[in-house]
Formats: structure tokens, C-alpha cells, sequence
């Protein structure tokens, strides 16, 4: 798996959960706040404005990997109610938890790639994330087809 150009900056970048702005100093790869005009370990001078980029990215990174984490779940528990359609005595239940959790992973799909189709970055988590997005996509585009087609049929279909 080779890095595409141009992204290496972001591999410097630190995690923060809470959403300081800070990100790991090029030089000595201490974690430095973004506002600082030069790192207070090493004193290699910052450019404020690339830091605060820098920040940014990786808020927006995080904020992917968290959806994405969320998503999975949601996900995880749509294949379950989805498994509960089979088996009799709780198949109604499984029926409204299909429907209600396949709208909401949806919902979440489709903001998902609205919001983070255009981060770049080779983070490990921010990786694997994209790809768990990538398999609930798959996972929830033969359903969609199935059932546009269906409406389409009881639309516009004969016996109308
Ligand atoms: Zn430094």
C-alpha cells in the first residue's frame, strides 16, 4: 500500500478527541498547539496558517472515523433485525427494525460521502474507516435497487 503524494503531511498529524487544535511538530514530532508561533520543544518556527489547515483536516478526519464507527453499529444491528425476519415469533419486530435502521444508515451513508469524499489522508484509522463505509455502501446498494425497483413496479406497473 504506497501513500499518495502530498499527503504525507498528514501522517505527522496527532489525534486529539476533544477537539483542541494541535497537530505533532514536523521537526521533533512533539505535539504542539496551532497556535503557537514556533514549537516549544524544538523551536522550529510554525506557519499558523498551514498548522491551523493542518488542525482542521484532522478534526475533519476524526469526525469521519466516528461516523464511520457509528455507522458500522447501526449497520451491525440492521444485519441482526434483518436475521430476525427469518424467525417466526420475532419476525415483525425484525420487519420495523429493518425498515427504520436501513433508513438510518442511509441517512448516514449518503452524509457520509457528502461530508469526507474529499479527505485525503493515508491515517490508518481514517483508512479503515473509509472502508467500512465503502462495505456498508455496497451492502445497502442491491437493497436500494431492489427497492426502487419494487415502488417503481407498484407505481407504474400493471394492475395499476
Ligand atoms: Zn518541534
Amino acid at each position: 500500500m504506497g501513500g499518495r503524494p502530498g499527503s504525507g503531511i498528514l501522517l505527522t498529524l496527532a489525534k486529539e478527541a476533544d477537539g483542541t487544535m494541535i497537530f505533532e511538530c514536523p521537526n521533533c514530532k512533539e505535539t504542539i498547539d496551532s497556535t503557537e508561533k514556533q514549537c516549544r520543544f524544538c523551536s522550529a518556527p510554525i506557519d499558523a496558517g498551514a498548522a491551523e489547515r493542518a488542525a482542521k483536516t484532522l478534526a475533519r478526519v476524526n469526525q469521519a472515523c466516528s461516523d464511520a464507527s457509528f455507522m458500522r453499529t447501526a449497520a451491525v444491528a440492521l444485519l441482526v433485525f434483518f436475521g430476525m425476519l427469518f424467525i417466526p415469533l420475532v419476525s415483525w419486530y425484525g420487519t420495523w427494525g429493518c425498515l427504520i435502521l436501513f433508513a438510518a444508515v442511509l441517512v448516514m451513508v449518503v452524509r457520509w460521502w457528502l461530508r469526507f469524499w474529499n479527505i485525503e489522508s493515508d491515517d490508518d484509522d481514517f483508512v479503515r474507516s473509509r472502508r467500512t463505509v465503502g462495505v456498508v455502501t455496497l451492502l445497502l446498494f442491491f437493497p436500494v435497487i431492489r427497492f426502487v425497483s419494487v415502488l417503481a413496479i407498484a407505481l407504474f406497473g400493471p394492475g395499476n
